[in-house]
């Protein structure tokens, strides 16, 4: 039997990344479910899969920590034997106004939302090109698009990810794989709880209300899946219209 195709979603214990290591199991990967702190939620996720059938497991690592994207990719390896899909989907916010905004909350979203991506895409990409196959996708935000007052950081990281996409997806499409970048609107996890002037957010919003994990993982599974190969370098807003105009 050929062994099941696998997958490693950065932030997984909870919000979009939770939903994404759902839908991807049910679609048959085995999933590695990155964490930074909370153990108990990324066990929580494994179980949720296990009891539906799947296979998945728990992965610890700060994605922001030189080092730990190697780390994480051979604990892959390790478990499954190979790594078919990378959803980068670890992320912060320190938001401030950017004329109060110190070194430490630019630095601090760079590393983990950009800097952690970079290095996940580079070593995730070995194995890749080895088995002349893979997916990449990074959830970066339509922040990164259009801005957002308070969010310089976050933007310019989510901006960045749109680049690092691109170019990244020019250097590999010869080799079989695709990367591209998914960019959500206001979707209701604990991340946007915390999100100031919600109210007005969601009136701005064409379809009226803010969007669900599940809706941002079906976008993901979509460019993880078979009926996506012909598509790279592209980003995909799940946003009911916000960046539409
Ligand atoms: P949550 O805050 O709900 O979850 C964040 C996840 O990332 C958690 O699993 C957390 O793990 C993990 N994480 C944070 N820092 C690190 C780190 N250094 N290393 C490893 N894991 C880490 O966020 P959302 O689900 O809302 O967001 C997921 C992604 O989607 C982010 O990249 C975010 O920027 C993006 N996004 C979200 C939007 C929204 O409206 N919610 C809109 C647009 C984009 P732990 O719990 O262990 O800390």
């Amino acid at each position: 039997m050929m062994p099941a195709l696998a997958a490693l979603v950065t932030g997984g214990s909870r919000g979009i990344g939770r939903a994404c290591c759902l839908n991807l199991a049910a679609n048959g990967f085995h999933v590695a479910v990155n964490y930074r702190q909370e153990e108990a939620q990324a066990a929580q996720v494994v179980a949720e899969i296990e009891a539906a059938g799947g296979k998945a497991f728990a992965l610890q690592g700060d994605v922001s920590e030189p080092g730990v994207a190697e780390r994480m990719v051979q604990a892959v390896l390790a478990e499954t034997g190979r790594l078919d899909v990378l959803v980068n989907n670890a992320g912060i916010t320190r938001d401030n106004l950017v004329l109060r905004m110190s070194d430490e909350e630019f630095a601090a979203v760079l590393d983990t939302n950009l800097v952690g991506a970079f290095r996940l895409v580079r070593a995730a990409l070995r194995p890749m090109l080895k088995q002349r196959g893979g997916r990449i996708i990074n959830i970066s935000s339509i922040a990164g698009m259009v801005g957002n007052p308070g969010q310089a950081n976050y933007a310019a990281a989510k901006a960045g990810m749109l680049g690092l996409t691109r170019s990244v997806a020019k250097e590999v499409a010869s080799r079989g794989i695709t990367v591209n970048a998914v960019a959500p609107g206001l979707i209701d996890t604990e991340m946007s709880d915390a999100i100031k002037g919600r109210d007005q957010l969601v009136a701005n919003i064409p379809l009226g209300r803010a969007g669900t994990p599940e809706e941002v993982a079906a976008a993901v599974a979509f460019l993880a899946s078979a009926e996506a190969a012909y598509i790279t370098g592209a980003t995909l807003p799940v946003d009911g219209g916000l960046a539409a105009g």
